[in-house]
């Protein structure tokens, strides 16, 4: 196939040189690369982001294609509840801003500043950006459960 080349913010963040140097690069899967969000609104928030740009929907997808997406979508997700033991993992396929594939995986906890009535979005609060030795931390904690 032919390489998607996007200026999406992604599929930046899909370059080997630009995860090198990121402190919230969590890994590379089968299909996917997980990056802890920027905003740890819900500590361990990470986004799930398919390999390639092009597709924006998961019937896209060929079946072996979504099948692995969604096995990595369970193991960077497991990771994330051994880590943090939330009330609820969350999980949010959206795209509607930038609609390169990417998984919303969003640990809940009963503490949350948003009720956990309401999905993390709608909702008038400030983003929680930490530094990049806090990033690296939680993103280390991860790494650890994904062994
Ligand atoms: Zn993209």
């Amino acid at each position: 196939m032919e390489v998607y080349k996007s200026e999406c913010e992604l599929s930046k963040e899909l370059d080997l040189e630009f995860k090198k140097k990121s402190r919230r690069w969590i890994g590379d899967f089968q299909v996917s690369a997980a990056y802890l969000c920027s905003n740890q609104i819900c500590w361990g928030y990470t986004i799930l982001i398919y390999n390639n740009g092009l597709f924006t929907e998961l019937f896209q997808l060929e079946k072996e294609e979504r099948i692995a997406y969604l096995d990595d979508l369970v193991k960077v997700s497991k990771a994330i509840y051994d880590a943090f033991k939330p009330h609820k993992m969350n999980y949010e396929l959206l795209g509607n801003v930038v609609p390169h594939l990417h998984w919303h995986i969003i640990p809940r906890q009963k503490t949350d500043p948003i009720e956990l009535h309401w999905p993390i979005w709608g909702k008038d609060y400030t983003e929680v950006k930490l530094s990049d030795d806090k990033y690296q931390k939680i993103v280390e904690k991860i790494r650890i459960h994904l062994q």
